[in-house]
This record gives structure tokens, sequence and C-alpha cells, in this order.
């Protein structure tokens, strides 16, 4: 599945956010055989009212979203690069994620020890950015001599990987983030640059966490943050891991009550999901009928056949046509047998790129 690890400094909110995640009643969800829940990793359902509006009209007995993973990486500290803290299993843990959740204090309480000394976000950002950078300038400038060596000597896998390298380790010299390459990379690059296994190559989302009083407005401190990630083409998340570690455990009706009196529309954590499934680049289509509507998620770009693959590999491998209907078209006619009336209803071969929202019925041959 696609994984966010949430990182941060000590002390900024990770665990208590982490925690109110996998508590919410979303990320329980019944009737989803896979859910597993790890010490530390936990799936999440991805909030969607689109799901609804496709139940009510397909008369589905059971709703099933789809699910990300959220990862609490702990244990980054300054000088995690040299091996600080919990440095290398930081670091291990790390690279296995798909994009980055930041997690950045921007509450003040004496209570709790910051480690630094002070409320500063965006200098806390710059530290945990640069202990990354500096380990993934570490791996590179090791790697890459014997790359450059073998790419002299004509070796095919270095000449192909060796321009990426050397476009990464450039800009880790500069002191920026390998991120800034993928502003409109190809598909061939990206799976380069991934096989990379840098660091700093994974987008990242700002999530600030603010007191209970501050979640519906922001303070300064997340001010300064916004103005940071805009710089950076990132987006920012305001939440108050309090509220959501208290709204987590209550039923939809007192959730609703809850944040209503915070001045709040919706809970955080759907923001936060939400947030976390654009930064991964993904996209949902549905299935529908009388037993089911489901979501399913696929990397946008998706052609129709591995689409299918998602639901099973019997699908994929049996490809013949798919049924297509776009969301507002089902919904707004009324279902498939309308859509297909309205001659809304499209069959799509094996080149078809599958579309956010789509209704999709696969045939395939066994
Ligand atoms: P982590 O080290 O980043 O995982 O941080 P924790 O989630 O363990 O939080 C550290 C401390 O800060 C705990 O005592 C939390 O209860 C507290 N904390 C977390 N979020 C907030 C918040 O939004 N407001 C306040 N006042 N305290 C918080």
């Amino acid at each position: 599945g696609f994984k966010c690890g949430i990182v941060g400094l000590p002390n900024v909110g990770k665990s208590t956010l982490f925690n109110a995640l996998t508590k919410t009643a979303a990320a329980q969800a019944a009737n989803y055989p896979f859910c597993t829940i790890e010490p530390n990793t936990g799936e999440v359902a991805v909030p969607d009212p689109r799901m609804k509006a496709i139940a009510a009209v397909a008369k589905s007995q059971n709703i099933i979203p789809t699910r990300i993973s959220f990862v609490d990486i702990a244990g980054l500290v300054r000088g995690a690069s040299k091996g600080e803290g919990l440095g290398n299993q930081f670091l291990a843990n790390i690279r296995e994620v798909d994009a980055i959740v930041h997690v950045l204090r921007c509450f003040e309480d004496d209570d709790i020890t910051h480690v630094e000394g002070r409320i500063d976000p965006v200098s806390d950002a710059e530290t945990v950015e640069t202990e990354l950078m500096l380990a993934d300038l570490e791996s590179l400038e090791r790697r890459i001599v014997q790359i450059r060596k073998r790419a002299t000597g004509k070796d095919k896998e270095a000449l192909t990987i060796l321009p990426m390298m050397e476009k990464a380790l450039e800009l880790l010299q500069n002191g920026k983030p390998v991120r800034l390459l993928l502003k409109g990379i190809s598909a061939e690059d990206l799976a380069i640059l991934q096989g990379l296994n840098l660091l700093t190559s994974h987008p990242v989302l700002y999530v600030c966490n603010v007191a209970e009083s501050d979640a519906a407005t922001g303070n300064d401190h997340t001010r300064a943050v916004e103005k940071m990630a805009k710089e950076q083409g990132a987006e920012t998340v305001i939440i108050s891991a309090a509220i959501e570690a208290e709204v987590a455990q209550l039923s939809d009706e007192e959730a609703k009550e809850y944040l209503d009196a915070m001045g709040l529309e919706e809970p955080g954590l759907d923001r936060l999901i939400r947030a976390g499934y654009r930064l991964l680049d993904l996209i949902t289509y549905f299935t529908a009928g009388p037993k089911e509507t489901r979501a399913w998620t696929i990397p946008r770009g998706t052609k129709a056949p591995q689409a299918a693959g998602v639901i099973h590999t019997d699908f994929e491998r049996g490809f013949i046509r798919a049924q297509t209907i776009a969301y507002n078209d089902y919904v707004t006619l009324g279902g498939e047998v309308a859509a297909k009336e309205a001659g809304k209803a499209r069959d799509e071969g094996k080149e078809y790129v599958v579309q956010d929202g789509d209704v999709m019925l696969f045939r395939f041959n066994t």
C-alpha cells in the first residue's frame, strides 16, 4: 500500500497525532478484511463524500472506503545523519515511505520541553531538512564514485542512472532537497530517482500542530510555516493534535457537536488524510452494485487493465473492456441503466487512462 511517514523533532505531537489517526472510528471501519495495524503503522480510511452519493443511487448495502497508511517515524534529532539518537533506525524507516508528513510544533506550552528551547517551527523544519539532506549527500557521494567509474566503462545501468545522480548531488551540495527534481519529471526519470532511495526525494506536507484555541484560525507560527511552504510549493495543514485525540474518542454525533463548538467544519484528520492522498498523487475510482459501493486507489495516470488489477490480478490478466461512467453522470442521471440510456456509459479499452471518480465495471476472461 501507499505510506506517509510522520516525521518531526521530539515533542512536537507526532505520537498524539498518530494515535488519533489510528483510533478514529474511520480507521476501524467494519467489514474491511485487510486492516492490519502494526505498532507504528496504521491504515486509515480515506474520507470521500462521493461514496455515499454513489451508494444511494446504487442502493448498496455497504460502503467500503479505500485506505492509505501512516507510519510514525520516531527518533529524528539534530545529528541523526551522524547516528545520533535513533539515527540509523530512523533513516532506515524513512526510506520505506512514499511521502513525508512533517509535523511542526506551533503551540506554546511551558510544561512541554522543546528540544531546541524555543518555539520556532520554520527553524525546526530547517533542522530536520538539514539532517535529511546530510544523510542523502553522504550516501550519494559514497555511491557515485563507483557509478562514475562504471559509466566511463560504458556500463549500461550506470549510464542510465548517472545523470540523475549528478543532478541530485548538485542540488544537495547547494543545500537543496532532491524533491525539487520532481516537478514535471517523466515517468522513466521518476523511476530512476525513486531507485536512488533518497530521503529528500519524497514529496512533503507540513502539519502545524497548534493549541486548541488556534485550531480554526492558525497563529503567527502557522503563517510563517505557510510562507515557507509556499516558497517550496508544499501544502500546509493546520491541526490541533489535542483536539484530534479528543475527537477520536467520541461518537460521530458528539464529535460534530464538539467540532462545532471549536468553530471547525470537520476533523483535522480528514483534511490531513486527503492532503496525504494528494501528496502521493493518488486518485480514486469506484465500483458500485447492490452489495457494495467501493473506492479503489490508483496512482494518477494508471491505465484500465492495471486499475482492474488492484481489485484482482485475474482482472488485469484477462482484461477485455471497461464500462466507465463519470461520477457526475452516474449520480445526476441516477445510476448505470440511466447513464447507458443517455449514452454516458463509455466502453473503454486497454489504453484508457482511468480518471478520478470513474465508476467502473470490468469485463474480463478467466
Ligand atoms: P512526539 O515526541 O512528537 O511524538 O510528541 P508527543 O505526541 O508525544 O507529544 C509530546 C507532548 O506534547 C505530550 O505531552 C503531548 O500531550 C503534548 N502535546 C501534543 N500535542 C499538543 C497540543 O496540540 N497542545 C498541547 N498543549 N500539548 C500537546
